[in-house]
């Protein structure tokens, strides 16, 4: 396997790391210190997609006949290689995304955990036998590999989303060209090389770095691929769908959010504020599951709301890796410019702002996108700051009187990913899984935290009606094969011979 010596990366084709034909770069700095480049990895261009992408098509013949268990052994030696690096791999991402370092190892761990669970289905990819309704004939269902897969991933799960794609893809037969975000290649980098040292073999999984109109739009267009998984905004999404559309390319899109925590009047408070802490600002504020929304009952309003902005107030605000910080920088200039403005939309729109609301940039802090965590309280939920997704560390407080008004509130966005409540009570909690329209709803836990062995998506404006994780990901990455053997001898004819 090729090493890379310098901080100068390359894109990883046919098993060669190789720059950009284009010769073009760009620069992975660190949000918590825009001084320090992290390293420049290639701007790529449609020519290097299509090579990409020609290498994964002509690989995908023998992986595709490559024992499913056979191709699970090279995932199990990646998850040991991932083990074996976790912490400098930790290190790397929070330099490059900015997210605190218990945070990036969980990313890791999370990485590990897909790539495990993926090498366990090598030797399940259950199909499904079943009676046939005529006599003397046999009826099962397979899954089969689509073909070349094209995934394009966002930055804020920089090694946990591509592992959520490439694995199933993978262990499903299929080979891929993988586009990860460009504020955080150097996660996927790093995934890629635990799978080439794993001994993945050459052109089943390529990796071009870039931007998304440069790198990521090309994959979209190209007749080769037949599946793409994308996760990142709605907007972007719907780039994607679109582009998708002409060659009827199977297409799984996980987009944005606006997640809300419900705190009834019989929650256990303590807990519901630990909860809406870190639902709020881990991450800060910046995954898809964020908890941005946060509707309290209201005889627990005020002491929820005090208690909740002098806890936001605490917060210390940091470089992720130093031990003391608890919140991290905004991932670039762009995202921390999107937060200030939508303080000042909040403002404008009468919300009462209880806590932050500025970007933070004295000392240490200077060279960096930090925001502080900001509170918004009483706020309606019309309101911009409480129907759009924000993506950093802003929470607003939304009172309610019943339970059918919290109801009313949390479904009354676009989005519907994941939602919370806390209660007591276990009507509320079975009515509020039955009622909340989102792919998730925890019950005395954050909007935040997915295991890999359940399926994890959203519905309305957040997804496409596919899922990831668990088995729900293989019925995305594998094609369903129906396969009949009649060994009647005579001509039977199904709905017709076995109804008189
Ligand atoms: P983004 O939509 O800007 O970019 C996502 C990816 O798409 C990147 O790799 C980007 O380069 C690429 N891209 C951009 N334009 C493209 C184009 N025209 N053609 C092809 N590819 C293109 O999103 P982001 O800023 O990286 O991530 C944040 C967003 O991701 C938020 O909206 C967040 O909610 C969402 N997200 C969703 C989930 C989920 O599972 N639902 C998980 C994480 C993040």
């Amino acid at each position: 396997m090729a090493t890379v010596a310098t901080s100068t990366y390359s894109n990883f084709i046919n098993g060669e790391w190789v720059p950009s034909r284009a010769a073009k770069t760009f620069d992975d700095r660190n949000p918590a210190n825009s001084d320090e480049l992290v390293g420049t990895f290639p701007a790529s261009t449609a020519e290097d997609i299509s090579s990409a992408i020609q290498a994964a098509k002509d690989a995908f013949p023998k992986w595709r006949l490559t024992p499913a268990p056979k191709r699970a052994e090279i995932l199990y030696r990646t998850a040991e290689i991932l083990i074996e690096r976790k912490e400098e791999f930790a290190r790397d991402m929070t330099r490059e995304m900015g997210k605190v370092l218990a945070e990036t190892r969980g990313d890791v761990q999370e990485a590990i955990d897909m790539t495990y669970l993926m090498a366990g289905e090598g030797r399940r990819l259950f199909g499904e036998t079943t009676p046939s309704e005529l006599p003397n004939k046999f009826a099962m269902a397979v899954r089969v590999p689509v073909g070349v897969a094209g995934l394009i991933t966002p930055w804020n799960f920089p090694m946990a989303i591509p592992s959520w794609k490439a694995m199933p893809a993978l262990v499903c037969g299929n080979t891929a060209v993988l586009k990860p975000a460009e504020d955080t290649p150097l996660s996927t980098y790093h995934l890629t090389q635990a799978l080439s040292e794993a001994g993945l073999p050459a052109g089943v999984l390529n990796v071009v770095f870039g931007d998304g109109p440069g790198a990521g739009a090309p994959i979209l267009k190209n007749r080769d691929v037949s599946l793409v998984s994308f996760t990142g905004s709605t907007e972007v999404g719907r780039i994607v769908s679109e582009a998708c559309a002409p060659t009827f390319k199977k297409c799984h899109l996980e987009m944005g959010g606006k997640n809300i925590i419900i705190v009834m009047d019989d929650a256990n408070l303590p807990l519901a504020i630990d909860g809406a802490v870190w639902g709020g600002f881990g991450t800060t504020g910046q995954r898809c599951t964020a908890a941005s929304r946060i509707a309290v009952q209201e005889k627990v309003y005020r002491e929820f709301v005090d208690k909740f902005v002098a806890r936001a107030k605490t917060l210390r605000v940091g470089d992720g890796l130093d031990p003391a910080t608890e919140m991290g920088p905004c991932i670039n200039e762009q995202q921390l410019k999107t937060v200030m403005n939508y303080v000042e939309i909040g403002v404008a729109e009468g919300a009462k702002l209880a806590a932050g609301g500025h970007r933070l940039e004295k000392g240490a802090l200077a060279k960096g996108w930090f925001h502080e965590p900001t509170v918004f309280v009483d706020c309606n939920p019309r309101m911009r700051i409480c129907q759009e997704e924000i993506f950093g560390p802003v929470v607003s407080i939304i009172p309610f009187e019943s339970f059918d008004d919290a109801l009313e509130i949390a479904n009354g966005v676009q989005y519907g990913l994941s939602a919370s409540i806390y209660t007591r009570n276990v009507n509320n909690a079975f009515r509020a899984q039955r009622d909340l329209q989102t792919g998730i709803v925890y019950v005395n836990a954050p909007t935040i935290g997915a295991e890999v062995h359940l399926p994890f998506g959203g519905i309305k404006n957040t997804g496409n009606g596919h899922r990831e994780s668990g088995v729900a990901a293989l019925d995305f990455y594998s094609d369903w094969k129906t396969l009949y053997v009649d060994y009647s001898d005579r001509l039977q004819r199904a709905q017709i011979d076995n109804s008189e």
